[in-house]
């Protein structure tokens, strides 16, 4: 569940995440290099989903050693409250979390994470930066002026 409003809410919302992962406080501090990197590095890992066989919109769980676990959604995180089916609050917002999702959708959405982070904590409006982009791109012959790709 997403609580953003508009891609610059949820560029705000992965910024804010990862701030709080600590990608924003490393040794080299805000090497905007690195990050586009790191934005590289969900790409390849997208071609090796891609290259796996596995079923292009197939979204599977890797299990990390630990049983399933319940948990509280609040903002930007979930909270661990115990196995299936321990719930002890049914005001809470609860999901199941079965491990570590896996697959080229996520590594797909891995690089729209990063990309939007690196947007907001640049300050950037990525959905204006969008739309002139798009609007320009309109106006360009097919493949851009014959490109093969
Ligand atoms: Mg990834």
């Amino acid at each position: 569940m997403l609580e953003s409003h508009g891609l610059n809410g949820l560029a705000a919302e992965c910024h804010e995440m990862a701030r709080s992962k600590g990608f924003w406080n490393t040794p080299n501090g805000n090497n905007i290099g690195e990050k586009l990197m790191m934005v590289v590095g969900e790409c390849s890992e997208a071609h090796d989903e891609y290259r796996s066989g596995h079923a292009i919109g197939l979204i599977e769980y890797e299990h990390m050693g630990a049983e399933p676990h319940t948990y509280r959604r609040t903002r930007n995180r979930l909270e661990p409250l115990g196995r299936p089916g321990e719930n002890p609050d049914p005001e809470d917002s609860l999901v199941m979390q079965p491990g570590k999702p896996v697959g080229f959708p996520t590594e797909l959405a891995d690089v729209i994470i990063r990309t939007l982070d690196l947007a907001s904590g640049l300050g950037i409006d990525i959905e204006e930066a969008i739309r002139i982009k798009m609007d320009y791109n309109a106006t360009r012959p097919h493949r851009h002026g014959g490109k093969l790709v």
